[in-house]
């Protein structure tokens, strides 16, 4: 068994090669960037108005302006501002030679049809100086960024109809379980329905990664060693669920060597998810995780995800924060690292949700974290800070 620490850096050390693929900008989005975004031109291009108003002078402030014509965004200026004369501009308009100052439209009486005055003590410059935020040649974005909204502007503007991403990683999720069928049909006897597949095909979108399904395998050793070989023989990654386990027909970890993968690990210490195997070789990867659909997240949160944004250059960037709690809490075995779903509130205290154990397939719809306790601890008071995981 190895610590959640070590299975982590072992997971990071076979991750598949960054592949790449250039997609249209605004198709970039929720992809992760595979190059450097550079400006081709400085940011403002010219001296630039942040206001409607009227330039002038900053020294004439105070005195009637004669107004010297109008400035539309997109228009050059035709005059220069002399002493004692304003041109009107409006925002994102280029400002005329003379003028150091915009003063609000607002903050402005018309005396005449062409003398303006200023009806305030004092203004800021509201000039939004060439180069100021951009300038040529500098690197905005950095290669391995996760692509949102904010980052696809900042491409736009510097010239970026097209961006090179990774390719998103595909990943085969097989359900095995004689017990599990289909969400659409109605258990009986001794079934359940398989959420596990549903939960890890979302999982794997959600990361970024491309999912197959391969369906619910009944537990028969070759039925099961048929799936895996398909499966790894078409993804990048293959993910297991179930049959990971000490039970009689838990076969997945040696099927794993069968179809020639090297376990890197069969057990990590964490709860829930300690039966936890990982499997490589040169062309593919696959987790082998409990079927308890709480451990089965657990995996996937802190490993899974990992390898597959990994694999696209990027660092897992999950959200995680050292918050107070609002309540004491325990945990019986610090000899593994636990992880319990957690809400938190609107002054960011950590609470615990009613929380069973891994089975309680219900009880992360009401989490928004998972926190975990530090290593070798059982007790934890009242305003304690824990890490909690966002998901
Ligand atoms: P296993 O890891 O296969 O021993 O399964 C552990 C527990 O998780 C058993 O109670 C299974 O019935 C349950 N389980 C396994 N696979 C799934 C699944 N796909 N969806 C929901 N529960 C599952
Ligand atoms: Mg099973």
């Amino acid at each position: 068994m190895i610590t959640c620490e070590e299975a982590l850096k072992v997971v990071r050390s076979k991750l598949s090669e960054v592949k790449t693929e250039i997609v249209n900008l605004v198709d970039s989005l929720g992809r992760v960037l595979a190059e450097n975004i550079v400006a081709d031109m400085e940011m403002p291009p010219f001296d630039k108005s942040a206001m409607d108003g009227y330039a002038c002078r900053y020294t004439d402030l105070h005195n009637d302006l004669t107004l010297i014509e109008t400035i539309a965004a997109g228009n050059l200026p035709t005059k220069t501002v002399g002493p004692n004369q304003c041109s009107k501009i409006m925002t994102g308009a280029k400002v005329p030679a003379g003028a150091d100052c915009v003063f609000m439209v607002e903050h402005s009486e018309l005396k005449s049809d062409d003398i303006v005055i200023f009806t305030k003590d004092d203004t800021k410059s509201n000039i939004c100086k060439q180069g100021e935020d951009i300038q040529e040649g500098d690197i905005l974005i950095n290669s391995g960024a996760y692509i949102k909204a904010a980052h696809i502007a900042t491409m736009a503007a510097v010239g970026y109809a097209q961006v090179t991403v990774a390719v998103r990683p595909s990943v085969g999720v097989l359900v095995t379980g004689s017990e599990l069928v289909g969400a659409g049909e109605k258990p009986v006897d001794a079934q359940i329905r398989d959420s596990n597949g549903p939960q890890l095909c979302a999982q794997v979108t959600e990361a970024g990664g491309l999912v197959t399904f391969y369906g619910i395998i009944p537990d028969e050793r070759q039925a099961t060693k048929d799936a895996i070989a398909q499966a790894l023989a078409e993804n990048d990654l293959l993910l297991v669920s179930g049959g990971s386990s000490m039970g009689d027909w838990d076969f997945v970890p040696e099927l794993l060597v069968e179809c020639g993968l090297e376990n890197q690990f069969e057990k990590i210490a964490i709860k829930p998810g300690k039966p936890t195997v990982f499997a490589t070789s040169d062309t593919a990867a696959c987790f082998g995780m409990p079927g308890n659909p709480v451990s089965t997240f657990v995996v996937f949160e802190n490993f899974v995800k990992a390898w597959i944004t990994g694999s696209m250059g990027l660092v897992d960037s999950t959200l995680s924060l050292s918050l107070p709690l609002a309540k004491n809490i325990k945990c019986k075995d610090a000899s593994r690292k636990s992880f319990i779903p957690v809400a938190i509130d609107e002054d960011g205290l950590v609470a615990p949700v009613k929380f069973h154990g891994s089975a309680h397939i219900n009880a992360l719809t009401h989490a928004d974290a998972l926190a975990s306790f530090p290593d070798g601890v059982t007790n934890l008071k009242s305003g304690d800070l824990i890490d909690a995981r966002f998901i």
